[in-house]
This record gives C-alpha cells, sequence and structure tokens, in this order.
C-alpha cells in the first residue's frame, strides 16, 4: 500500500471555519453528539495550551498516552505538539502491559519530558507498588499531566511523588471535547506560583469561568459553588453538533443565556481557585469515558425478557465511576445470571466493554414519579448507602417501592 502512495501529498488550503473533525460525546438524553470543530481556532488553542500549560520547549519529547481517537489524543497527540514542532509520542497498548512497568519504561527509553494520562491508569498503577516505576530513570521528566475526570488526592500525590520524584510540575488540567483544548489548569502561572494537590486552578488566556446558582445568577465572591460557564468564547470552542445546531445551542446556551453552560459542577476556593466538583446531569465517567446513564440503558433495551432498566454512576476505586444497573425481568421465573450474562454482551457489542455496568441488581419494579420519570436519584442513594436519607418521595406514585428496592439490594449485598 505504501508503494502505491505519492510519496508527497499537496496541502488543501482551508478556509478558519472550515469543518476539522467531528467527534461524538455523550448528551443525557442517550443520542450522542456529533460535536464539530474548525480548523484555525482549534489548532492555535491546541498549540498555544500544549506549549504554556505543559511548558513545552523546543526540543522536549511529549509523552500524551491518551487513545489517538479521543480528543485528548487529537489535541494532544497530534494538532498542539505537531503545530508546536514538537517529537510527540504514539502510545498503543494499556498500562499494564507487558507489565505495570511499561509507562515507565517508555518514559526511559524515549526520554520523555511531558507525561500526560488518566488518573484512572494511575489509580490502577498505584496499586501495584512502587517497584515498577523506580526501577527506571525518569530524570527526563519535568511536567505530569492529568485529564478526563477528577484526580483524587491519593492518586495525585503517587503521581507526584512516586512518579515525579517531588520535583517534576504536576498540572490537574480541566477542559471537554467541546472545548478543544485546556480550560483550567495550574499553569502557565508566575513563576513557582503554588500548586494544590487535585485542583486544576487557574483559567487558560482568555477563558473566563463563572459560576451560576440555580435561578440562573452569577455567583460573585469566593468560597462558592455553582454550574460552571464561560463567559466569553475561546478559539478552541466547539462550533456545532454536526446536523442539528438546535441541539448544540440547546444543549450549551440555553441553559444561561449568553454562557456557555459546561455541564459540570465547580467550587471557588477562597483564594478564587476553581476545583472541579463532577458532572451535573446523568452523565457518568467511566476510566474518563463519559457516557450517558441513558446510553446503557438504550443498550440493555434490546433484550426481549428485560422490559425496563435504570443505569446510575457509583464511586469506583479505580475506574472513577462505575456503572450499576437495576433491571426489571419481563417473567419472574427467567434465569437470571443467563440474562445478565446476555445484558453485558449486548453492552459490551453496542457501545464498548468499560461500559458494561459491574452490577445487575434485579427488582420487581422501578421508583417513578407519578409522570413515570424513573427517580435515579433515589437509586443513587440505595447504591451509595445513604438511604437514611432519602430526600423527598413524596412524588412517587408509591412509596413503598423505596423499601422493596433497599431488601433487594441488601439481599444481593450479602450474597
Ligand atoms: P470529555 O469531553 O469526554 O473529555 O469529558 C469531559 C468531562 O470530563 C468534563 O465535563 C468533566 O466532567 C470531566 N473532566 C475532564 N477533565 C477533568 C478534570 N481535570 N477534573 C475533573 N473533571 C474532568
Amino acid at each position: 500500500e505504501m508503494d502505491k502512495a505519492a510519496s508527497e501529498c499537496t496541502p488543501e488550503s482551508m478556509d478558519s471555519e472550515d469543518m476539522l473533525f467531528m467527534l461524538y460525546t455523550s448528551g443525557s438524553t442517550g443520542k450522542p453528539k456529533g460535536i464539530v470543530h474548525t480548523q484555525a481556532g482549534y489548532l492555535l488553542y491546541a498549540a498555544l495550551t500544549h506549549k504554556y500549560v505543559f511548558d513545552y520547549q523546543q526540543g522536549d519529547v511529549f509523552g500524551c498516552v491518551a487513545d489517538i481517537g479521543w480528543i485528548t489524543g487529537h489535541s494532544y497527540v497530534v494538532y498542539g505538539p505537531l503545530c508546536n514542532g514538537a517529537t510527540s509520542v504514539l502510545f498503543e497498548s494499556t498500562p499494564v502491559y507487558p507489565d505495570p512497568g511499561r509507562y515507565w519504561e517508555m518514559v526511559q527509553r524515549l526520554k520523555i519530558n511531558q507525561f500526560y494520562g488518566a488518573p484512572t491508569a494511575i489509580r490502577l498503577l498505584l496499586n501495584y507498588g512502587e517497584e515498577w516505576v523506580k526501577k527506571y530513570d525518569r530524570s527526563s521528566l519535568k511536567t505530569l499531566g492529568s485529564v478526563g475526570e477528577p484526580i483524587n488526592n491519593e492518586a495525585w500525590q503517587w503521581f507526584y511523588h512516586v512518579v515525579g520524584e517531588g520535583r517534576c510540575t504536576l498540572v490537574d488540567t480541566w477542559w471537554q471535547t467541546e472545548t478543544g483544548g485546556i480550560c483550567i489548569a495550574p499553569r502557565p502561572s508566575e513563576e513557582k506560583a503554588e500548586i494544590i494537590p487535585a485542583m486544576a486552578m487557574r483559567p487558560f488566556f482568555g477563558i473566563v469561568p463563572v459560576l451560576m446558582d440555580e435561578n440562573g445568577k452569577v455567583i460573585e465572591g469566593n468560597d462558592v459553588s455553582g454550574a460552571l460557564c464561560i463567559a466569553q468564547p475561546w478559539p478552541g470552542m466547539a462550533r456545532t453538533i454536526y446536523g442539528d445546531h438546535q441541539r448544540f445551542v440547546d444543549a450549551y446556551f440555553k441553559a444561561y443565556p449568553g454562557y456557555y453552560f459546561t455541564g459540570d459542577g465547580a467550587y471557588r476556593t477562597k483564594k478564587g481557585y476553581y476545583q472541579i466538583t463532577g458532572r451535573m446531569d446523568d452523565v457518568i465517567n467511566i476510566s474518563g469515558h463519559r457516557l450517558g446513564t441513558a446510553e446503557i440503558e438504550d443498550a440493555m433495551a434490546d433484550h426481549p425478557e428485560v422490559p425496563e432498566t435504570a443505569v446510575i454512576g457509583y464511586p469506583h476505586k479505580i475506574k472513577g465511576e462505575g456503572a450499576f444497573a437495576f433491571i426489571v425481568l419481563k417473567e419472574q421465573t427467567a434465569h437470571i445470571d443467563r440474562v445478565k450474562e446476555e445484558l453485558k454482551n449486548i453492552v459490551a457489542y453496542k457501545i464498548a466493554k468499560y461500559a458494561v455496568p459491574d452490577h445487575i441488581l434485579v427488582v420487581k419494579r422501578l421508583p417513578k414519579t407519578r409522570s413515570g420519570k424513573i427517580m435515579r436519584r433515589l437509586l443513587r442513594k440505595v447504591v451509595t448507602e445513604q438511604s437514611s436519607n432519602m430526600g423527598d418521595v413524596t412524588t412517587l406514585d408509591d412509596p413503598s417501592v423505596v423499601k422493596e428496592i433497599l431488601d433487594a439490594y441488601q439481599k444481593y449485598k450479602e450474597k
């Protein structure tokens, strides 16, 4: 195939606003959104953030181990580094193959200067112990980066002290498929400015974060929490949802008119730094893969013996969040283990292996409001063992369902 191809490829002139690529990401309705990025603004933003957040210097070897097919791989394996003339590492494996020293062997062999990865991998690796890291020379490392989900303190400390030997800058970078590049990260900043563990902290050039209250008002001052919005456009922002511009407007600009709504919540500390608190809707983040719970439900709905399902996210030590599925069987006599196996296969086939629920619990019925909406909030309370504080259940069509589900969960746990 290589022989058949020409050795030169004439570049095509494009308009700054022509489409560059489209990436599908999840919404809360279960129908994925084709996020569209365009040429010039995206490239500028990827290049600038790559240079300034990671302190990339000419000649550095940049190692982003994200999947190239996801936005992090697009912006920080391909577009940002190559625009800056960097040497970019292409990684195609898992952090534990052939052994848990894989990343660090690669750092030593390729003399990687910046290492950018996901908290889920760090949480996995810290279980294998420090010897796998210390076996290799990591003196080339200058900056470490984390992306995709909140990094917990334990993982941050391990990354910083064990991998970075306490001498590398560690940046927790917050951004989204829609933002094109990093929006909040500890760097750039004044030289040697403080970095607080497990916090994204400072907005990038041109990013104006604001927090909104439930009534759509901007929350002023510090030591406050709210819905994270961005107050003015920036070059890397998505331009539309492919084939459905109205959905783009509705999803991101309707909740708080005049502002871009990220879907995430955030806390502004006493010193004015930003800490991301997580998604505000029914979207879960499994090992850095954002997924609508409705997508998993939609997939499982294909099973002929399972008329109803409800999926929720719950905290998972390694994956960040995991999926927990509640299902209702058509016939109580159905062979439960077989049905569960089939459901797992359907989800793996229709979405991906990482989306397969860790737990599937059979219940007689789901908690529903009188208008027929499943109250996932209650299911979340059951699974996170906060059932003593169920909150308002007056809109349930039959409140006795709560006890029913609690009993089923208790039995499941004992088993
Ligand atoms: P995606 O568009 O698939 O990259 O997912 C973006 C979502 O991942 C954000 O809206 C956040 O919920 C989450 N996320 C990404 N980076 C971080 C971070 N550094 N801290 C906390 N959450 C993050």
